[in-house]
């Protein structure tokens, strides 16, 4: 089933000015329940502005985002209020997203009380420290700021606050693009724990196919505002049609020994466990 349909979608910044652009190009595709759809594309291409007209921050020049069935750009109040529950969007950079004042356990104490998921003090201290087990941190960093984290460990807490609200879609921009390679792989192997406990959707944007390729269950590659191939992870990743898709594999280290083993483990028990490089 499709959670989210993307009919001819077309965003166009500063229209009618000399620095006019189509920052997306008539793009259609879907998200299916479940699944993760990598967005894959050079920086520039379209990537994040797809990202942020999927969750409502941008409106589109034309097209429809339908997402079970219903345009998002007519949702009524309500109908707004529990989508933007369901669909949470995390960022390459968490310390832009994390409000730098407030402890880790207030960060993530907003995110519950967002939507008033927990009326209870007790039942949202027993949230956070539930939510900082789900995503690896210690419980003494309930009390600590953010920028007292490495880069990884910040990632967790933005996962851990977005998880409080309960989502049912995370639309994850670019959110391993600034760490170390092997901190890339714990992010990407909590990640896919997670959709499986949770049983969630993603839409995981990324500038090469590094580590996309294991995550995801098909990948959609953009190249300056147009979606040019929209294939199963493996076949983009084996068998690319598309002379912009080889031009981005060059990129990736090829042959890949961990490459079958991660992508079986991914159909065999729906559970990802890259080794770090
Ligand atoms: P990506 O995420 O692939 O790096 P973006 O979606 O951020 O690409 O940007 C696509 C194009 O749209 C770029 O040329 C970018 O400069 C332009 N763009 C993005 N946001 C805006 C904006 N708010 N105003 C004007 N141009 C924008």
């Amino acid at each position: 089933m499709n959670l989210y349909e993307i009919k001819n979608l077309t965003k166009t910044f500063n229209r009618g000015k000399k620095n006019e652009i189509k920052a997306i190009d008539n793009v259609s595709f879907s998200i299916k329940k479940g699944e993760t759809l990598g967005l894959v594309g050079e920086t520039g291409s379209g990537k994040s502005t797809i990202g942020k007209t999927l969750i409502h921050l941008l409106k589109p020049s034309s097209g429809q985002i339908l997402y079970a069935g219903e345009d998002i750009n007519t949702f009524k109040r309500d109908q707004l209020k529990s989508f933007h529950k369901d669909v949470q969007m995390i960022f390459q950079d968490p310390l832009s997203s994390l409000d730098p004042r407030m402890k880790v356990k207030d960060i993530i104490a907003e995110g519950i009380d967002t939507f008033k998921l927990i009326p209870s003090k007790d039942q949202r201290d027993q949230k956070i420290a539930e939510l900082l087990t789900m995503v690896g941190l210690d419980q003494r960093s309930a009390d600590q700021y953010p920028f007292e984290f490495s880069g990884g460990q910040r990632q967790r807490v933005s996962i851990a606050r977005t998880l409080a609200v309960e989502p049912k879609v995370i639309i994850a921009d670019e959110p391993i693009a600034s760490l170390d390679v092997s901190i890339q792989a714990q992010i990407v192997n909590l990640l896919a724990d997670l959709q499986q406990k949770y049983q969630l959707t993603y839409l995981f944007i990324a500038h090469d196919l590094s580590m996309v390729k294991y995550i995801s269950d098909r990948i959609a590659v953009m190249n300056q505002g147009q979606i040019v191939e929209l294939a199963p992870a493996e076949k983009i990743y084996r068998h690319p049609i598309h002379p912009y898709t080889q031009n981005l594999l060059a990129s990736v280290p090829v042959p890949d020994p961990d490459y079958e083993r991660n992508r079986q483990q991914v159909s065999s028990n729906n559970q990802l466990k890259i080794n770090p490089l």
